[in-house]
Parts: C-alpha cells; structure tokens; sequence
C-alpha cells in the first residue's frame, strides 16, 4: 500500500512517515501543491491514499483535491488539517475527499480511517459479487448461477445481494427487513419469508444443490455448497 502524504510542517511529516512505514504502508511526500500535482502525474496510478493538508505553499489543498479528483476518480483522498470549522469539513467532503481529520490527531485513529477508506476504495471498485456458482454484476444488475441467467426483481435482488455480501452469515428477519425494505414493517409480516420463497424458487435448479438455508428462530443465510471432490 502506498501512500502520498501532502505536507508542509516537516515535523508533521516524519511522524507520519515513519508510523506508516512501521505499519508496513510505503510513503511518498510532497511538501506543496506543485510536488503533490507532479507527483501525482507520475505515481498517481500506483497510489493506495492520499493525506491532504490544506494549508499548503503553491496551489492549496482544495485545489490539489479537485485536480486528483478529476484525474483518479477511485483514489480515497484524507484531508489532514488544522481547518476544523463546518464550512471547510462540508467543501472538503463534498469536493470528493474520502474523510476529513482535524489536527491533531490521534495516530491510531488515522490508521483506522485509512483502513476504512481503502474498504470503502475496495467495495466500489469491485464490481462482481460471487459465492460458489452465483454471481451477481452491480454494474449491469444482472445475475447468474452458473450460466444460467436469472431475472430478478427490485427487491428480490436487494435481498440476494445482501445475502452474497454474507455469506456464512446468519440474517434476521429484522435485519433482512431493515436493510432491503428500509423502513419499519410490522415485524410480524412475513414478506421476507415470501421473498426467500421466490428467491429459492429462481435460484435452484435440477442438479444444484440449494444455496439459500432457513436456520429456524434465527433467520436465513447464504452457503456456497462445498466444493465437489474429485475421485
Ligand atoms: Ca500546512
């Protein structure tokens, strides 16, 4: 993972060269908005994240944001900075940084930010969701199980791909509710148990082995069937 530090307080910069490169990220600098941009030009393609300060000698932060942002639209992009009122926080998140983090700041919580931007990088980037023989394409909002095509409806598909981003995972009813119906139904209604039902009905096939498991009291949960033994 590599990340570029934009930074013009030198002190500031080696306290977070060396804690990152302690914590296994490979550093670059930049200590105005000039060498942030030429940097960017060539090593932009290789980066993971990018620290911004605001405050910088040449063209500012704001202006390097939008200048990165144009140019690598996936790159998570922290602003760092000194700036903590509301109109600086709102410019800057709106202006396409990944996160905003005043100074100072506590290391530990940087490292935590980073890691939930480059998640937040990695969800949006992949654009496949797979367990076992189905998959589900979020950008053409297609799905398949093997290679068998399968339509689905609006909610059936939210339903599933909430199921293929927990696989394993056991799911309420509750939960299944709150996150695909997205507002508060009679808990007692049995829509998700209807919808299981049609999303079973789509998904098996002769010779498939079921996918979609009622764990009773509990819930429902995706398995991908185990991986046929060669003999
Ligand atoms: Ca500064």
């Amino acid at each position: 993972m590599r990340v570029l530090i934009v930074e013009d307080d030198e002190r500031i910069v080696s306290f977070l060269a060396k804690g990152l490169r302690a914590e296994g990220y490979a550093t670059l600098v930049a200590r105005d908005g000039e060498e942030a941009m030429s940097l960017a030009a060539t090593e932009g393609a290789g980066l993971d994240v990018v620290l911004l300060d605001l405050g910088l000698p040449g063209p500012d932060g704001r202006a390097v944001l939008r200048e990165l942002r144009a140019r690598f639209p996936a790159l998570p992009i922290l602003i760092l900075t000194a700036r903590d009122d509301v109109d600086s926080k709102v410019e800057g998140l709106d202006a396409g940084a990944a996160d905003y983090m005043t100074k100072p700041f506590h290391f530990d919580e940087l490292l935590a930010r980073i890691r939930a931007a480059l998640r937040a990088r990695d969800q949006t980037t992949s654009s496949m969701l797979v367990v076992g023989d189905l998959r589900l394409d979020l950008l053409s909002k297609v799905a398949w199980r093997g290679d068998r095509r399968i339509d689905l409806a609006p909610r059936e598909w939210a339903l599933l791909e909430l199921l293929m981003r927990h696989p394993h995972q056991v799911l309420s009813r509750a939960r299944i509710l709150d996150r695909v119906w997205e507002y508060d139904f009679d808990p007692g209604s049995n829509i998700v148990d209807v919808y299981v039902g049609y999303l079973r009905r789509k998904l098996n096939a002769p010779g498939c082995p079921p996918l979609l498991q009622t764990v009773r009291g509990a819930g429902y949960r995706l398995l991908p069937p185990e991986p046929a033994v060669e003999r």
